[in-house]
């Protein structure tokens, strides 16, 4: 049997809570650094269950040689944190994609997470519109190429986060 056909691989069964923070706190570097990517692409409630050992996570995986060619692996790291952050503060995830250059928007979507909701003409170098599915935020993402394709998504809409205001000014009212 060969699966050399196969052009994705069969994906595994989700590691469990428990399995992710074993290898966060391992300071073991490939392994912290697949739990790392567990995290960036996994679900919700991974997340949330990761949440009350974010402290302990950020240590634990600091001050270690991650390495990495054309990108320090540390930012696959740093993410995972940023994403067990967002889950902490209850926040969405999705204000935390400006944080790192490796969020497809078509992976996304295929996760169920976004809706592309536009594009300019495919290519190299093009600008994806998308529409968080969780909550609603939307973001104009901006693909580029070098040795590597990355993904610039905008930073989240400060609407999200802002009180709302207590009066209306009268500024606009005519
Ligand atoms: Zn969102």
């Amino acid at each position: 049997m060969s699966d050399s056909g196969s052009a994705t691989p069969a994906t595994p069964p989700a590691p469990s809570p428990q399995d992710v923070l074993a290898d966060l706190t391992s300071r073991d570097v490939s392994r912290i650094l697949r739990a790392s990517s567990t995290i960036n692409w996994g679900s919700r409630e991974l997340a949330e269950a990761l949440a009350p050992h974010v402290r302990r996570i950020d240590t634990e995986t600091d001050n270690l040689d991650y390495a990495g060619m054309l990108h320090s692996n540390a930012n696959h790291v740093v993410q995972a944190v940023s994403v067990i952050t967002a889950a902490a503060e209850g926040r969405c995830v999705c204000t935390t994609y400006h944080g790192w250059m490796f969020y497809e928007p078509e992976k996304l979507e295929q996760l169920g997470r976004v809706e592309i909701l536009s594009h300019t003409e495919p290519g190299w170098s093009m600008t994806f519109e998308c529409r968080c599915t969780l909550c609603d935020a939307t973001y104009s993402v901006e693909q580029g190429d070098y040795h590597y394709m990355w993904w610039q998504w905008s930073k989240p809409p400060k609407a999200a986060k802002r009180p709302k205001l207590r009066y209306r000014t009268a500024k606009n009212v005519g």
